[in-house]
């Protein structure tokens, strides 16, 4: 029987976020165990912090990261099929579910009636080590879990189980043919990924932000960028609208801007009751608008963002779109850097734990 083996995790207590020691027992039953080595924190980590979402107490924060398998049971396989073994570098979703409960039957995984989130359970409750921003996350079996090859750096691959898998199941509501005007409403990490998949399958894509450094970072991954409404799209009604911004003025104004017979995907705001939008319904009805909500991704959408990642991560200006690592001690000061809005995303490497550097041996 093996040793417990010490993980270290950033936790929620009470409202102070702090880095928490844990002996975890070995793996059993088909547990897989995976060192991170490099975590993103995202909004809905600050979301968490800030008690706008409920959260345990003790919570274990993180659900987005990339690692290397520590452990693994014998015969264990990947979504593809692909066998796992230890040392195999892996992309992680961030939501396991049942596959059995009448929404997963309809479905519905990521709404299975007992789904598992990492980054929202408390490190009392099993399976302990089920935060990211952490040395070493335990993986549920069924969790979607994908093999990914060296080549492609863990900047690009970081933000795969949440970030790029919602924008892949937003894009999937979506169903792009080519040629179609697509406007995405918000130019955080989601609407970007979301815009960039839309341009990709071949839509004319305008990203409306009124901050100029999201709206910089949009023309950087060569889509057009608007501060308002009026000018986002030179007069041609889009087709697609994408709401990921959480503001509900921009929600309403996603119906406001849609063409006749036009999808409007909602994405933004996922905490209920904290907002409410005003909107006509007259013009759902007479333009024959068709709304669909996205939260959150099946397994076939993590598969296919990684696929898309694997192709197009290459040419993304990820130096841009995640900060420079922190170590995993600087974790209130990564916040910190989220909560000015400055980058998409921030980066912590909890490898940097002892070593205090300022840059970080990307693998
Ligand atoms: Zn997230
Ligand atoms: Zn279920």
């Amino acid at each position: 029987m093996a040793d417990p083996h010490p993980v270290t995790v950033a936790v929620l207590d009470e409202r102070t976020v702090r880095l928490h020691e844990l002996d975890l027992p070995p793996a059993v039953n088909g547990e897989i165990d995976v060192d991170i080595t490099l975590a993103a924190i995202c909004g809905s980590d600050i979301h968490t912090v800030l008690g706008h979402r409920p959260a345990p107490p003790m919570t274990a924060l993180g659900h987005e990261a990339v690692g290397r398998i520590a452990v693994a049971p014998p015969d264990v396989r990947d979504l593809r099929g692909v066998p796992l073994r230890v040392g195999d570098r892996v992309a992680l979703s961030m939501i396991t579910s049942c596959g059995a409960c009448d929404r997963c039957l309809a479905g519905l995984t990521m709404k299975c009636r007992s789904l598992f989130k990492y980054g929202h359970a408390s490190v009392e409750q099993y399976p302990h080590a089920s935060g990211m921003l952490a040395t070493r996350v335990r993986i549920l079996p069924g969790t979607p879990i994908l093999r990914i090859p060296d080549a492609l750096s863990d900047a690009v691959m970081v933000s795969a189980g949440c970030a790029v898998a919602t924008a892949g199941a937003i894009v999937h509501a979506a169903s792009p043919r080519a040629g179609d005007q697509a406007l995405v409403l918000g130019g955080g990490a989601v609407g970007l990924y979301t815009a960039a998949m839309l341009s990709s399958a071949g839509c004319v894509v305008t990203v409306q932000d009124p901050s100029p450094s999201r709206r910089d970072l949009a023309a950087a991954l060569g889509l057009r960028a608007s501060a308002d409404s009026a000018s986002a799209t030179n007069g041609v009604e889009p087709s697609i609208i994408v709401e990921a911004s959480g503001d509900s003025r921009a929600a309403a104004a996603a119906f406001e801007a849609a063409a006749v017979g036009g999808h409007v995907i909602g994405a933004g705001s996922v905490s209920p009751g904290s907002t409410t939008m005003a909107v006509d319904p007259a013009i759902l009805v007479t333009r024959r608008l068709r709304y669909s909500g996205v939260h959150n991704y099946t397994a076939d959408e993590f598969r296919w963002s990684v696929d898309w990642l694997l192709a197009f991560g290459p040419s993304l200006p990820v130096d841009r779109m995640l900060s420079r690592p922190y170590p995993l001690e600087r974790i209130g000061e990564a916040m910190a850097e989220l909560r000015s809005g400055e980058v998409p995303r921030v980066a912590v490497d909890p490898r940097l734990m002892s070593s205090r550097a300022e840059s970080s041996p990307q693998s």
